[in-house]
């Protein structure tokens, strides 16, 4: 079932959202060669429970061990922080993480480079916020979910790049993971149609080789299948009654 939210529901989505976006800024000044992904999820776990009425949303959600998920290089999503491992020189680490505020949760990720990367990690890093911000934009009342998804593919596709395709998108709300699913693939016009006060997490999985992923044996990181690096990016959006863009929800602005 997609819910709609109320403004007031938004505003707190939106509260939450921003928590999430000064997380993220957070973890971004600490990200250099040296530091453990452990490290950062301590400070990002730190600083979201500073805030009265805040939680990490991931900490327990199907019984998630962390904060943050951290994932490097080839790890897709869901990597789980540890003291053991520790950012290099030329590293992609995609952070993951989600705040639960006063009943609702908001949703982001980033990647970041460590230290100066090749110029083919930079590349995958523009591409994918370009998919990102294409999605984003076709997130419109009257649109559908498949606009979105097309939007995603036709940008991550045409630099020669591959979606993922088994892992999506979501609706989010007082659930992390709510109706509809968001595919980073689809066809104009399909799917879902999108109605004021519907919120989404937008998140473009981009493998610089092919589409297929694995599972490693922690039962949570997911790799790409050739090794190639893979890019996330992610934001929470609410649905205008204008037709216009959405309303980004996980920014500090
Ligand atoms: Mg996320
Ligand atoms: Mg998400």
């Amino acid at each position: 079932m997609i819910t709609i939210k109320s403004p007031r529901e938004i505003e707190t989505m939106a509260a939450a959202g921003r928590i999430v976006a000064e997380t993220l800024a957070l973890v971004a000044s600490q990200v250099r060669p040296g530091v453990s992904t452990e490290q950062l999820d301590r400070a990002a776990e730190d600083f979201i429970r500073s805030h009265p009425g805040a939680r990490p949303s991931f900490k327990g959600l199907y019984d998630f061990p962390a904060t943050l998920c951290t994932s490097i290089n080839q790890e897709v999503v869901h990597g789980i922080p540890s003291a053991r491992r520790v950012l290099k020189v030329g590293d992609l680490l995609s952070v993951d993480v989600g705040v639960w505020l006063d009943g609702l949760h908001a949703d982001s990720a980033a990647t970041f480079p460590v230290g100066k990367v090749s110029s083919q990690a930079e590349r995958l890093l523009t591409v994918t916020q370009e998919a990102l911000a294409a999605g984003v934009a076709q997130a419109r009342s009257g649109n559908h979910v498949g606009d979105i998804g097309h939007a995603v593919q036709e940008v991550a596709e045409g630099a020669g790049y591959s979606v993922v395709r088994e892992l999506v998108g979501h609706g989010i709300g007082s659930a992390f993971h709510e109706d509809p699913q968001v595919p980073n693939y689809g066809k104009p016009k399909r799917g879902p149609r999108l109605m004021p006060g519907m919120t989404l997490a937008i998140e473009p999985m981009v493998n610089a080789g092919g589409a297929d992923i694995r599972t490693l044996e922690d039962k949570w990181t997911v790799v790409t299948e050739d090794g190639s690096l893979s890019a996330h990016f992610e934001h929470t959006v609410a649905i205008l009654d204008d037709g216009g863009p959405p309303r980004v929800l996980t920014t500090v602005d």
